[in-house]
């Protein structure tokens, strides 16, 4: 069985771990570095990127996700887990894995109350799609949600808003999305990082 651990130091790890689960795959709570021993995939979610990046750093994690990361381990970031996998944080200095090639910028859209969801059409899901399910857009929750400023040039886009804001992409190993699947009854996305693992 496929063992993917959810980074369990602050923010919505239990929604992802309950997904998991019903997807048929171990997810063990990764807490301390020798959580991550023998794991075939990472999540890390949705909460504060501050405090879940100086928490990594009292658990000392970063190093090891860092080294991880490069290694090749598919590693996804929502929403939090997003800007800690980027490179470049806009004028914000805080600890990230800076893995990704991507800039972002944190409460893009405002406050908690700006929070909002969206209809995004998402062509990379149709690899993991049933027929009836093809083509369906993905209702995509955005809490406090960050965006992609920039991308390097090995970074595919895979879902953007209407207005071309980019909200969701991959670069090799790593996937990042700006919002929460987790929230959602929709598992696509999930099985969309276990193809990843997969491969
Ligand atoms: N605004 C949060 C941050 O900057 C992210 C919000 C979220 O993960 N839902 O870290």
């Amino acid at each position: 069985m496929r063992r993917i651990g959810v980074l369990a130091l602050q923010g919505s790890f239990i929604e992802h771990i309950a997904t998991l689960k019903r997807l048929g795959v171990e997810p063990p709570a990764v807490k301390l570095p020798k959580d991550l021993v023998g794991l075939d995939g990472l999540i890390i979610p949705g909460g504060e990127s501050t405090t879940i990046g100086k928490l990594a750093t009292t658990y000392k994690l970063i190093e090891e996700l860092k080294r991880l990361g490069e290694d090749g381990l598919p590693i996804w970031g929502t929403c939090a887990g997003m800007i800690l996998l980027a490179r470049e944080i806009e004028g914000d200095s805080q600890t990230r894995l800076g893995l990704m090639d991507i800039a972002v910028e944190r409460n893009a859209f405002g406050r908690q109350v700006e929070s909002f969801e969206a209809d995004l059409v998402i062509p990379a899901l149709d690899g993991v799609s049933s027929e009836e399910e093809k083509g369906k857009s993905f209702r995509a929750v955005f809490i406090r949600a960050p965006s992609v400023k920039r991308v390097g040039e090995g970074v595919e886009v895979l879902a953007a808003l209407d207005e071309g804001v980019i909200v969701a992409a991959r670069q090799g190993n790593l996937l990042a999305t700006a919002f929460h699947p987790e929230l959602t009854e929709d598992n696509r996305f999930h099985r969309y990082f276990l193809n990843l693992v997969e491969l």
